[in-house]
């Protein structure tokens, strides 16, 4: 088998180089591990980020190229590549009419997390997401793209400094395609618990993926085997935080989900307070404090609080509220409950191994493996606050200072951090080149997506829908750099 370019990974990022090179006419073939095609920005993501699109100036979004850039920067202290970071931006909006163009539409929608309503809008969200990603890949094969399902690039062959093929896995069957490129994005490592647990700094325990499984980090493997620069893979897309049971994988419980997105008493590992709750109103910034942390908290109710809550609604928004309302285009309600069944919601959690009941506080730390002493301080410190309303260890706002923890029966649900892959990969620059700690390129391979390092310091932005727009920006910019250099040769393309 042959072709001009090999892409490793059939998810936004391989799609978006895919698509790239077969509309200016190159052989390129896509290779999928899986049986599906879209990865995680098809299964999991709703949308992407752009500034300055047709749809923004179309409502009279002021929104600028150059806020964009200075907000991405300021938010990273410059700890990221400054020119990737410019390159990914300003092709965001171009992205959005070109993958439009291909079958995948979007609608610029008001910003999907509450804290977020007063930021411009930069939202893309998918319209009719699964038949999109396949008119993508239709518009891909039609332009002479092949894309090889349940096949799994293994090792990259180089000779003398040049790319000579990929070996490849399908159904078992060891075979090689020879190339002059290869484009790596399969997705980071989030799948891989032995290289996780390497890069983690929390307990393994206490991480909750949510990301792409087949992403075992093969191509990472694949371009380190060639000399790249893997220095900076040790970062998270910590998102949020999840309640989960250790021993039943499938377990959703709809009251537990609500409670957890709602700034009640949060205490860490050790029963100390340690955040303004409100945080939960923001998936990056809760992210992150999870993680810092440890990577799990709990949050508290008292017998009283749950009584309450059984019978009246609350007038707290639930901070994932806004994203499902946006999908569904319905008007959010900023309210929750009531919840007549909480008694045995809670009762659930607890058989799942997700949350604890005792009838004192004493009795609480026991089951939680802290100290008493600690707890019994935080709590009263806490009640103390609520009674004059003003948190001043924390400064969470007035509205949410209303429930004291007094009265027994209390009750702790375990939150953990949870991540939607992982965003430090392989060392770049702003044409996607694969680079050595020298900074020198390994000639003939590009990173794109998840796979690729620079755009994030130590997590990722509050800007919404960001990481779906580095996969797809990533991977055409990949895709334009591999055209080029097949144009123009290895000589005048390294310079
Ligand atoms: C639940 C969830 C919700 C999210 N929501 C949003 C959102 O709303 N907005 C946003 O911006 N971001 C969101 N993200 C993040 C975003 O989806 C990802 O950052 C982005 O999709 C990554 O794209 P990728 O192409 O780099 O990797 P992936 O989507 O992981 O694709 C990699 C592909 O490579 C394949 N593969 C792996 N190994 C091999 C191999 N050896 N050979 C061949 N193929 C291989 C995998 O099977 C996979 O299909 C979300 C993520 C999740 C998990």
């Amino acid at each position: 088998m042959k072709a001009d370019v090999v892409i490793v990974g059939a998810g936004a990022a391989g799609i978006g180089a895919g698509i790239t090179l077969a509309e200016a006419g190159k052989q390129v073939i896509l290779l999928e591990k899986g049986d599906k095609f879209g990865g995680a920005g098809m299964f999991g993501a709703q949308g992407l980020f752009a500034v300055e699109s047709s749809q923004q100036k179309a409502v009279g979004s002021s929104f600028t190229l150059k806020q964009a850039y200075q907000e991405l920067i300021g938010y990273t202290h410059y700890r990221s590549n400054t020119a990737l970071t410019k390159a990914i931006l300003s092709k965001s909006a171009s992205t959005i009419d070109w993958l439009s163009d291909h079958g995948l539409k979007t609608e610029l929608v008001k910003n999907t997390q509450e804290v977020h309503q007063d930021h411009p809008k930069v939202y893309h969200q998918y319209i009719d997401k699964f038949a999109g990603f396949d008119r993508l890949m239709a518009s891909f094969k039609a332009h002479g793209g092949q894309l090889l399902l349940q096949t799994a690039g293994v090792e990259i062959i180089r000779e003398q400094d040049q790319i000579a093929g990929i070996k490849v896995v399908q159904n078992k069957h060891e075979f090689m395609i020879t190339c002059s490129a290869v484009i790596v994005a399969d997705g980071g490592f989030i799948g891989n618990h032995e290289l996780v647990n390497k890069h983690l700094t929390i307990n393994p325990e206490n991480l909750y993926s949510m990301g792409e499984r087949k992403a075992t980090g093969d191509g990472i493997k694949m371009l380190a085997q060639l000399g790249a620069d893997t220095r900076h893979l040790g970062v998270f897309e910590n998102h949020a935080a999840s309640v989960i049971s250790p021993h039943d994988s499938k377990w959703h419980n709809s009251t537990i989900f609500t409670l957890t997105n709602l700034p009640f008493l949060w205490i860490d590992q050790s029963g100390k307070r340690f955040v303004d709750e409100s945080v939960c109103y923001d998936f990056a910034l809760w992210g992150n404090i999870t993680y810092t942390i440890g990577g799990a908290y709990y949050f508290i109710l008292d017998q009283a609080l749950v009584d309450e809550l059984s019978d009246q609604a609350l007038e707290w928004t639930d901070s994932f509220e806004r994203t499902f309302v946006s999908l569904a285009h319905k008007p959010m309600t900023h309210k929750v409950g009531p919840f007549p069944q909480i008694d045995v919601d809670l009762e659930e959690a607890i058989a799942k191994g997700a949350g604890f009941k005792a009838e004192d506080l004493a009795e609480l730390a026991t089951k939680l493996h802290m100290s008493q002493k600690i707890l019994m301080q935080t709590v009263d410190r806490y009640n103390t606050q609520i009674e004059q309303k003003e948190d001043f260890d924390f400064y969470k706002p007035t509205k949410f200072m209303r429930f004291s923890v007094k009265q027994g029966p209390f009750y702790a649900i375990k939150a953990r951090s949870t991540s939607l892959g992982t965003i430090g990969g392989i060392e770049t620059n702003d044409q996607m080149d694969v680079l050595k700690a020298d900074k020198k390129p390994v000639k003939g391979t590009f990173v794109a997506g998840n796979n690729a390092s620079g755009m994030y310091d130590t997590s990722y932005p509050t800007l919404e829908g960001i990481s779906c727009a580095f996969a797809w920006n990533s991977g055409r910019i990949a895709g334009e750099s591999a055209i080029k250099l097949l144009n123009e040769g290895s000589e005048s393309y390294y310079g």
